[in-house]
């Protein structure tokens, strides 16, 4: 399971001010106060939506605020009350104060709900005995969203085949996402929107080879995850740079994933060949074809965008109608 986090502000409404008014008429000349109390501001509520998968939203948004409340006025009218602000969240939040590291709360289930912030008090009116008081401020937090998510599809491929500029590339917004040793067993994680509501969760699978090579796997805990990932995008070099042969390449990467895993090589593949914007490319991609005659393959160019937007899209419908053991 990989860790979707995203840090929001959330300023909750000012109560409004009370009023300072006197009535008067001719019978009476002095006045007496009558000025209204403000409203209290609105709060800001997280709530649980079946409709929202992932934080992704939250990267374009980052503040939030609730409405104030409105000021009273004379003849002892009331303020209206600010409207709460309702932020919609997944299924499996964790709310915590970003300031101490707290849990606030963990959003579990449809419709769960929690104040995260409190409107502030509307002020009073004036009387005989008090003057009129400005409202309360609303109070103002920075809490982090934390989501589990589970990867559905994983990007396996050799080293420099392009995986880490092709996750950074459709998902950019994604803070998660930034170039890494490959000692770092933290996989990548981008989520990717296919539109409106679609989203595709992809991971980088890294370390794969670069691991094995020199004995050194990755640990199980990180292999247990990505064993869930419903679909691989193998991403093979077609511009054969430094002399790399693509053909090659592809059948030795399968060749030690079947050796690493069982279960991640019986995976349904995308095969997509990568660089296709190098000159070079175009005559490694009619050998590729030539030698895997029946494989469907997806010529693309993560650097320029070419083709991706067709892989995503494949990746995404094998995605949906797959459980995450493989099967359809
Ligand atoms: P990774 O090791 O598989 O994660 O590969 P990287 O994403 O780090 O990319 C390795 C190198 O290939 C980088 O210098 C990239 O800029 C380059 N690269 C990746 N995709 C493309 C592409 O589509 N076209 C070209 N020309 N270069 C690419
Ligand atoms: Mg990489």
């Amino acid at each position: 399971m990989f860790i979707d986090e995203v840090k929001i502000y959330v300023k909750a409404g000012n109560g409004g001010d009370g009023c300072s008014s006197l009535y008067k008429d001719i019978f009476n000349r002095i006045g007496s106060p009558d000025g209204g109390p403000g409203g209290n501001g609105g709060d800001v509520v997280l709530e649980v939506d079946h409709n929202v998968q992932t934080l992704l939203d939250f990267q374009y948004r980052q503040h939030h605020e609730a409405e104030r409340g409105y000021h009273g006025s004379s003849t002892h009218k009331k303020g209206a009350r600010g409207k709460d602000l309702v932020i919609k969240v997944p299924p499996g939040t964790l709310v915590k104060d970003a300031d101490t590291g707290l849990v606030m709360r963990d959003l579990i289930t449809i419709g769960d709900r929690v104040i995260i912030a409190k409107g502030g008090h509307g002020g009073r009116g004036n009387s005989r005995n008090y003057d009129a008081t400005k409202g309360a401020p609303g109070q103002e937090k920075t809490v982090l969203l934390e989501l589990k998510l589970i990867a559905d599809a994983g990007i396996i491929g050799y080293p420099n085949a392009g995986k880490s500029t092709l996750i950074s590339k459709i998902s950019s917004a994604h803070p998660k996402i930034a170039s890494y040793p490959f000692t770092t067993k933290e996989p990548v994680l981008g989520v990717v929107r296919i539109h409106e509501e679609a989203v595709l969760v992809v991971a980088e699978i890294p370390g794969l080879i670069e691991g094995a090579h020199e004995g050194r796997g990755l640990g199980d805990k990180f292999l247990r995850h990505v064993e869930r990932t419903k679909v691989l995008i193998h991403l093979v070099d077609i511009s054969a740079f430094e002399g790399r042969d693509p053909i090659q390449d592809y059948k030795k990467l399968n060749f030690e994933l079947k050796a690493y895993s069982k279960k991640l090589a019986k995976k349904f593949q995308f095969i997509a060949l990568n660089k296709i914007d190098i000159t070079d490319a175009e005559a490694h991609l009619k050998k590729f074809k030539k030698a895997f005659p029946k494989k469907k393959v997806f010529p693309i160019s993560a650097v320029t965008g070419k083709g991706v937007k067709e892989l995503l899209q494949a990746v995404y419908k094998k995605a949906k109608s797959t459980k995450s053991d493989g099967k359809e």
